[in-house]
């Protein structure tokens, strides 16, 4: 068998162009959504994330206001800075770029954002309604999984997850929102027992793990579907000295002969999550202003 390759960039090429139709839509009506990025410090993979979410945020018509902090900031000014863009009418959306520096209490922060703007679904109050099943921000990354999921099986009632990690904002929420969908799931993470035959059980296996081709061909149930959100850089010298090259946590030449869908790494998960911001962040200005979410 050889899996069908679950196109992540065309998906979110496809749900950029959605969002952006909406957009226009509302701004024909002079409503432009606006998405504000607070980037703490120096951390230069946080800086490559910004500038790409700035660049599709412009792109789909939005307004894009990006803060930019040195890392000797005190809370008490990211705090301020928060409570501004709380009170700021032409804001929809905050998003605070992670990780934030020691000095920070980064839960604190989370906390302080309005939950109606919490476009990154952080917030206790959005996960607390994923946990519940009340309408709210879903974080990115899963609500992007379970879009791929859903584009290679719409009916999910019935299945068997599993979902390797319990990070807050991928592994737990992917694990939620299967159970939204009616999936028998579990969530597995580094005490687990017997991790590849767990694995083996899953007809939707969603990888969240942070190393390196960690899942095998032989973890995988034939004909499961495979969803790598792991991004791990790593050395390629064949591509000259210091060269690196991103793979995922699953090895994907083995998992592809046993799978029936999975997603690349790169070109799978990665491009959704900002994707789905934007969608969150479109779906934060209807709902402020008592619109409809657009189809
Ligand atoms: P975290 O480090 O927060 O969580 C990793 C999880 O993996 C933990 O729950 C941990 O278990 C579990 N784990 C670690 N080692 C093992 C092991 N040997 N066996 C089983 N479980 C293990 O990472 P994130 O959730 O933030 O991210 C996970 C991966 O996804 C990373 O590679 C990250 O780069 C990527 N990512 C990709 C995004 C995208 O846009 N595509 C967005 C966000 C993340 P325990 O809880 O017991 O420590």
């Amino acid at each position: 068998m050889s899996a069908t390759i679950i196109d992540g960039k065309a998906y979110a090429a496809g749900l950029r162009g959605r969002v952006a139709d909406a957009v226009a839509a509302l701004a024909a009506n002079g409503m432009v959504p606006g998405l504000a990025v607070v980037l703490v410090g120096e951390d230069p993979a946080s800086h490559v994330y910004v500038k790409n979410k700035a660049r599709q945020t412009v792109e789909v018509g939005m307004r894009s206001f990006e803060h930019r902090l040195p890392a000797s900031v005190t809370e008490t000014e990211v705090l301020d800075l928060v409570s501004r863009l709380n009170a700021d009418p032409a804001v929809d959306g905050i998003l605070v770029q992670l990780p934030l520096p020691l000095q920070i209490d980064t839960q604190k922060i989370i906390e302080a954002i309005d939950p109606a703007k919490d476009v990154d679904g952080f917030h206790p109050i959005n996960a607390g309604r994923l946990m519940t099943g009340v309408r709210g921000f879903v974080s990115c990354t899963p609500l992007g999984c379970l879009l791929l999921i859903r584009s290679v099986q719409p009916n999910l009632a019935g299945l068997d997850a599993v979902v390797i990690g319990r990070s807050n904002i991928v592994g737990k929420p992917m694990a939620q929102l299967l159970v939204s969908q009616n999936c028998t799931v579990t969530i597995a993470h580094s005490k687990t027992r017997d991790l590849k035959d767990v694995c083996r059980r899953a007809d939707i296996l969603v990888a969240a793990v942070g190393r390196p081709e960690m899942v095998r061909g032989d973890w995988i149930k034939p004909g499961a579907i495979v969803i790598d959100v792991g991004i791990n850089r790593i050395p390629n010298p064949d591509a000259g000295e210091g060269r690196t090259r991103l793979i995922g946590d699953v090895a994907y030449g083995e998992a592809a002969q046993v799978a029936s869908a999975i997603t690349p790494v790169p070109g799978g998960v990665g491009p959704m999550t900002i994707a789905c911001l934007l969608r969150n962040t479109l779906e934060a200005a209807c709902l402020r202003r008592g619109l409809p979410m657009p189809a």
